[in-house]
């Protein structure tokens, strides 16, 4: 298998792959363009600069433009925007708060639950979020997906416990159809996989990613596409977005959401009452709302959790059972999600 570096500068015959690849490629990098673009007050050009050093600002044009310019609230800034919080030493939030690093194997697949696995497939994603709960994972230590793919799909063939296989990262879409087709038709070999799973936010950070042949190798296999998006806010779900998971919806993949609870971000009732709104607008169920993993450098971003609790118990005055989300935190060790509302 030949890996494509979604960053790499090289084009690609086909114009259609070209257009998410050039939103990659073209993705704002530069702290001091991201403040310039969106006239913020001059202070924050230092502060990004000095935090996007611990973890680098990743921005592509198609999410940027949904931000207003000049408001340094804006719910989607927040998530992109390197801060001075990012760099205070907040006791209790570590480098790997859900205990990555021990249920790692060497080859990129994570088990910590029954029947199912996760499979780190990529290092790279469409947006750097500052939350990110694995933005200390040491991905370069992480295989190449070409190198190791055959060593870790024989080992699910061996097991036959294993019902589902859930390909995350970084962001497994950030890899090119070719690779990933393939990689279906390796996994639908296997008798006792019933369910292949995508953890992605690409449809949602850039939506030109669902491309015609992305809807064709996703659902052309016998065991059932599953693709978990991740949208925090509803004005993250635009019109392009909507049809981007309007098409993946009629092409037979079921879609849900997950989001992460944020202070200044999705707090209120009234912005998670939207949020489930545009989801099935977009024929997504939403699925959990995740307490934020404590990890070093979104500390700023933590919400108590008796708010979520209570946030989820008004939602479910408000609208259908299935449009509330359930709000999870992940303990380190235990078999399953904790559900807490
Ligand atoms: C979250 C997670 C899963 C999926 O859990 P579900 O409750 O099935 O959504 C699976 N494996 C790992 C390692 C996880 O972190
Ligand atoms: S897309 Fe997901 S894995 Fe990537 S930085 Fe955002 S939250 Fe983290």
């Amino acid at each position: 298998m030949i890996v494509a570096d979604p960053t790499d500068p090289v084009r690609t015959p086909s114009a259609v792959a070209e257009t998410w690849r050039d939103a990659m490629r073209d993705a704002i990098r530069d702290p001091i363009e991201l403040c310039r673009s969106l006239q913020l007050p001059p202070h924050f050009e230092q502060a990004a600069i000095r935090a996007s050093r611990r973890f680098p600002l990743f921005v592509p044009r198609p999410y940027l433009q949904r931000i207003r310019p000049g408001d340094i609230h804006d719910p989607l800034l927040r998530q992109v925007l390197p801060l001075e919080d990012e760099l205070a030493d907040v006791p209790g939030f570590t480098q790997d708060p859900v205990g990555d690093m021990l249920a790692k194997q060497e080859s990129g697949i994570l088990q910590k639950y029954q029947a199912r696995v996760l499979v780190i497939a990529t290092g790279a994603c469409g947006i750097n979020c500052r939350y990110c709960f694995r933005r200390h994972f040491p991905y370069a230590e992480i295989p190449k997906l070409s190198r190791h793919a055959m060593k870790w799909v024989e080992e699910i063939r061996r097991d036959s416990s294993i019902e589902e296989v859930i390909l995350s990262g970084g962001d497994p879409l950030t890899l090119v159809d070719s690779q990933l087709a393939r990689l279906m038709d390796m996994l639908s070999t296997i008798s006792h996989v019933q369910r292949i799973r995508f953890h992605t936010r690409m449809p949602i950070v850039i939506p030109s990613r669902v491309t015609d042949e992305l809807c064709r190798w996703v659902t052309c296999h016998r065991p059932t596409s599953v693709m978990v998006v991740h949208s925090n806010h509803p004005n993250e779900l635009d019109l392009h977005v909507e049809s981007a998971l309007k098409r993946l919806a009629g092409a037979g993949v079921l879609l849900l959401n997950q989001s992460v609870l944020m202070r200044g971000v999705n707090d209120d009732a009234d912005t998670l009452a939207n949020l489930s709104r545009r989801l099935l607008d977009c024929r997504v169920v939403p699925y959990y709302l995740h307490q934020l993993d404590r990890v070093a450098g979104a500390a700023h971003f933590e919400v108590p959790l008796e708010r979520g609790i209570h946030l989820i118990q008004q939602l479910r005055v408000r609208m259908a059972g299935y449009g509330v989300p359930r709000f999870a935190r992940e303990v380190a060790g235990q078999a399953s999600k904790e559900v807490l509302a």
